[in-house]
């Protein structure tokens, strides 16, 4: 069986992990580097380039730099609105709320970016394991809803990935502590990271991992952080100076850099020196920014948002129904976990509860994935584990209520089943609208999608025995159908977005996907091709001149023909089959023009006297 690889596709970096022997190997990518940026960059020429070479042209290309793709996959343009504003890049609806990423003339959906991301880790894999990879398992954050993780599974469908397995992230994290820990504990994952936090609440045993309770809030991570600070080096900056830069998006670019080293840096240090040298000018000339920032004010400054990491932590306790106190560890995770306050406010919260830092808090994730990876493979033990949903399902009932068949925190894999009816009599049909969400009302729910279940016999109403059955899999992701009890007659439906893409969409940008890429390949061997015929040309060229009075005329016309015909498949631009042919001939003949030589200047004189042919 070939390798499965687990991959962290995370909203600022992605990382992937494979176990090799029981012990995780992360995938160090092209770059050398263990942590990919997911950001996706393009050139003024459309070239498209993945990760660190990215996340550098952000600076200069912002709107042609995109970043943080994971707030918008899976979601509709309406949801999305108040994000938009806070990216460089353009995003659009394409039509029916569906989102749009354009970039240099083109329009991609947010899968297809994330795809460009996956193919990147992909080919990593490959050169580091060196074998193909076509296999994984991806991690996505808990509260992520059936639609962002049908998404998610497409984006990997479309980079040449088949996704065995999605797994929650604090499940991840969890999975990857049980190959370290081996007996029984109640752990929290607390997951800081770029964009997102996320707490959670798990028992773990050396066979099951159970998921207790969990809470987070999507719109609060590093780089609410580094945009607190921009504001504040903004404002130093206008005390300073008496200029306003903060509408200048090439300035704001330059601080957001700046603030993120500072932040990165106060984690380690009590203070550090931001230096901006020729940030903006006047008619007074350029203007520079350079200023102090003391760990103490950097604490002050974003206070407030670490406290919002810790209202949630403090909502998951009580979901949880356990004290602090039966908390064994807390195991950090994500980037901005390393922030020393945070880290305290933690400590203060789970009064006596050790901080777990043995893994990488960038790492963790992946490597949990691969554990996962690992069990399908059949390489590593297996851990049963019993996730709980973080909404609840229902579908639409009489008075355009919501009913719950599944309520919010339910352990999945899941299945319900509900009896139905009709409300008028000899109903014919009754339509299944299927609902997400904890309201009342079923417009105030989100809509996942509905279908009808036909021909039923006519009867009076509330006669008729419908089941309806909702089942959760082990990706989260939702099943619905409906049975008349009577005829046995069945409708279902897995629950695909509106804004999803369809079967067709995937498989096409798959293969254009891959066929730009075999277009690169091609162009790249062509390339190599055509700087070997030239140096061939060059050499037979030399040889010509070197060895002519040691030549046949017949040879040196030939030789000449052979220069000729090269030179023409250059200027030509003949494709790489032609010049793997012409390489070839052009190898062959001189090595045969060289060895005559080489053999008349050995011996016989004769050759050297032999008359024109
Ligand atoms: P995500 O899960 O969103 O992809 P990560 O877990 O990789 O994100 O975390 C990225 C965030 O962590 C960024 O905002 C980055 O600035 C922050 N970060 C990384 N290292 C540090 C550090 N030493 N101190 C503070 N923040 C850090
Ligand atoms: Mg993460």
């Amino acid at each position: 069986m070939s390798k499965i690889i687990g991959i962290d596709l995370g909203t600022t970096n992605s990382v992937s992990c494979y176990i090799e022997q029981g012990e995780p190997r992360i995938i160090i990518n092209e770059e050398g580097a263990r942590l990919t940026p997911s950001t996706v960059g393009f050139s003024k020429d459309g070239d498209r380039f993945v990760g660190d070479i990215a996340k550098r042209q952000l600076l200069m290309y912002p709107e042609n730099t995109i970043h943080s793709i994971k707030r918008f996959i899976g979601r509709q343009f309406s949801e999305v609105r108040s994000d938009t504003s806070k990216v460089a890049f353009k995003i659009v609806d394409i039509g029916d709320d569906t989102i749009g990423i354009e970039v240099g003339g083109k329009t991609y959906t947010p899968q297809q970016v994330s795809a460009f991301i996956l193919q990147k880790v992909k080919k990593s894999a490959e050169d580091f394991l060196g074998e193909p990879i076509d296999k994984a398992v991806i991690t996505v954050p808990a509260y992520f809803s059936d639609r962002q993780r049908q998404a998610t599974k497409d984006a990997g469908r479309i980079a040449g990935l088949d996704v065995l397995r999605i797994i929650n992230e604090p499940t991840a994290a969890a999975l990857a502590y049980t190959i370290r820990r081996k007996s029984a504990a109640t752990i929290a994952v607390f997951d800081f990271g770029g964009g997102t936090f996320d707490i959670s609440i798990l028992d773990v045993d050396t066979d099951v991992a159970e998921v207790k309770a969990t809470a987070g809030n999507n719109h609060l991570g590093g780089n609410d952080i580094d945009n607190r600070l921009v504001d504040w080096l903004a404002s130093e900056f206008k005390k300073a100076n008496g200029l306003d830069v903060s509408g200048d998006r090439m300035v704001r670019q330059r601080l957001l850099e700046a603030a993120e080293k500072a932040k990165m840096d106060l984690s380690t240090s009590l203070e550090t020196e931001i230096h901006l040298p020729f940030l903006t000018a006047d008619e007074s000339g350029p203007k520079h920014l350079q200023t102090v920032l003391t760990r103490a004010t950097f604490e002050f400054l974003v206070e407030d948002l670490l406290r919002k990491a810790i209202d949630e932590c403090e909502k998951a306790l009580i979901e949880s129904k356990l004290e602090t106190t039966e908390i064994d560890e807390v195991i950090m995770v994500g980037g901005s976990s390393r922030i020393p306050k945070i880290q305290e406010m933690v400590k203060a919260l789970f009064v006596g509860v050790p901080l777990n830092k043995s893994f990488n808090p960038d790492e963790v994730v992946a490597v949990g994935a691969a554990v996962q990876a690992g069990m399908l493979g059949g390489t590593v033990k297996d851990v049963t584990l019993l996730d709980v949903t973080n909404f609840s399902l229902g579908i639409e009932i009489e008075g355009r209520r919501s009913a719950k068949l599944i309520p919010k925190g339910s352990t999945v894999p899941v299945v319900r089943t509900q009896m139905v009816s009709t409300v008028v009599d000899n109903q014919k049909t009754v339509k299944i609208h299927v609902l997400q969400g904890e309201e009342e009302l079923a417009k105030d729910n989100i809509s996942l999608g509905e279908f009808e279940l036909t021909n039923i016999q006519p009867a009076p109403r509330g006669v008729p025995r419908i089941e309806v059955t909702f089942t959760i899999d082990t990706d989260g992701i939702v099943n619905v159908s409906a049975r008349d009890v009577r005829t046995g007659a069945q409708q279902g439906i897995t629950i695909h977005s509106p804004s999803g893409m369809s079967q067709q969409a995937i498989d096409d940008a798959r293969h254009q996907l891959q066929q730009a890429d075999e277009d690169d390949e091609i162009g790249k061997e062509a390339q190599d091709l055509r700087h070997s015929v030239e140096k061939q040309l060059f050499a037979l060229e030399n040889f010509l001149r070197d060895s002519k009075l040691s030549l046949k005329k017949r040879e040196i016309f030939d030789t000449e023909q052979a220069l000729k015909r090269g030179r023409m498949a250059l200027v030509k631009k003949a494709d790489a089959e032609a010049l793997r042919e012409l390489s070839q001939y052009l190898n062959n003949y001189q090595a045969h023009l060289k060895q005559r030589v080489d053999s008349a200047a050995g011996g016989s004189i004769s050759v050297a006297l032999t008359g024109p042919e």
